[in-house]
């Protein structure tokens, strides 16, 4: 499923879904900016994401990607088949990209089995047809992840999910994460639109003071000589059930105990 909000002139959010029951499993969004599709959506939603960049007529002259994840690479494939557009994409991600691995069954079922795709590496600056964009690193969602600023926007891709994490995908970077959202602060931008929400300035700030001073609390009872799962129980035991139904559908790719272990460097690995 599909839905779709005009933010301003030629700037549009496209929210798509795999639906189950009249709603989606989940929404990822999408945008198309001036000429400019960041990101595509998930591989259930790629032909409908198609269809709606036809009808509504949009000019799309590039693709540019955030990060590999097949909520946000899904549809590039046939985009850019259909407009023979070129794909930009991380450096870091061309390989995955082209031969992607297979996701596991509850991804699967969520947001589909990723497509090959052939991208060419982004620039830090480059000129595309009406604007300017500038790549900027953001890595710890991902190994691959970039956020993009063009004019006083900021396309974040997954920077920012959400401000109070609880749970965490494994391959997350906690200590990366933090660096590049006091990164992305240090810019001039008024919101910042991501795949899965808007946040301004303040709500940035606000996940970046969460993570660190979450950080501190996890940092304390380790020094204490807490293990890790006892971390998790003294800090996250009143969860939602909703969590709790996540780790155990993933299998533990998004845990409590992954968040933990990442805020305690234990996912970090030192940059070549
Ligand atoms: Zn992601």
């Amino acid at each position: 499923m599909l839905r779709w909000k005009r933010i301003a002139e030629n700037f549009i959010s496209i929210h798509v879904g795999k639906e189950y029951n009249g709603e989606p499993y989940y929404w990822t969004t999408f945008y198309y900016y001036k000429g400019l599709i960041v990101d595509t959506g998930c591989p259930h939603a790629a032909e409908e994401s198609l269809n709606f960049v036809e009808k509504k007529k949009l000019d799309a002259n590039a693709i540019l990607l955030t990060h590999y994840h097949e909520d946000h690479s899904g549809g590039a494939y046939l985009l850019k088949e259909r407009f023979d557009i070129d794909v930009f994409a991380p450096r870091k991600s061309l390989e995955i990209l082209a031969n992607p691995l297979e996701v596991p069954a509850y991804r699967r079922t969520v947001w589909g089995q990723p497509k090959p795709i052939k991208a060419n590496p982004l620039k830090k600056e480059m000129e595309l047809d009406r604007i300017t964009v500038t790549t900027i690193e953001t890595p710890g969602h991902s190994f691959d992840h970039v956020s993009f600023l063009t004019e006083n926007i900021m396309f974040i891709g997954d920077l920012v999910t959400n401000p109070t994490p609880v749970i965490m995908k494994k391959e997350e970077d906690c200590i990366d994460l933090i660096d590049s959202l006091k990164k992305i602060m240090n810019l001039d931008f008024e919101t910042a639109y991501g795949g899965h929400g808007f946040w301004d300035k303040n709500g940035v700030k606000t996940t970046l003071n969460n993570l660190e001073k979450l950080k501190e609390k996890v940092d304390v009872l380790w020094d204490k000589g807490l293990s890790v799962e006892r971390v998790v129980e003294k800090i996250f035991s009143n969860v939602p059930e909703k969590v709790l139904l996540m780790e155990e559908m993933s299998e533990s790719e998004w845990s409590r105990k992954n968040l933990v272990e990442s805020l305690l460097g234990m996912r970090h690995k030192p940059h070549q």
